[in-house]
């Protein structure tokens, strides 16, 4: 199975070779407003197993206050990618897993930011939850 994802409207498109750690969901603020959504589901992968395949020039990225970037299709606004401090020194970025429309199995294991989950939104399944990040 080959994982193969794009944007809402298919401008951008990709394929991602190898995913790698952990897939948490996370039920931070930002996570949050960047899906608008309870929560965001990302997986990590190494650069250079990411491929662009098409659109690449419509990614729009966001710098937040603490470093973290955010990127999106500017042409209809899908969440995309995810990247920390400590991603840029792994050589790793974080995809949406919502955003793939072929891909291998792969499963969330844990809640993460749990301390600010949206008021409006149970965690109803027994995956381990972290407060913060997982430890
Ligand atoms: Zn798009
Ligand atoms: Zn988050």
């Amino acid at each position: 199975m080959k994982n193969m994802g794009s944007c809402l409207c298919k401008k951008i498109t990709f394929e991602v070779f190898k995913f790698q750690g952990p897939i948490g969901h996370c039920h931070c603020k930002m996570c949050q407003k960047f899906h608008g959504a309870a929560f965001s589901t990302f997986a990590e992968t190494k650069v250079s197993d990411l491929h662009w395949l098409s659109g690449q020039v419509f990614l729009k990225s966001y710098r937040a206050e603490n470093e973290t970037v955010r990127a999106f299709c500017a042409c209809c606004g899908s969440s995309l990618l995810f990247e920390s401090k400590h991603n840029r020194v792994e050589g790793t970025i974080e995809i949406a897993l919502a955003a793939f429309d072929s891909i291998e199995p792969v499963h969330a294991d844990a809640h993460i930011y749990t301390e600010s989950k949206a008021d409006w939104y149970k965690i109803s399944d027994t995956l381990t939850q972290f407060g913060q990040y997982r430890r």
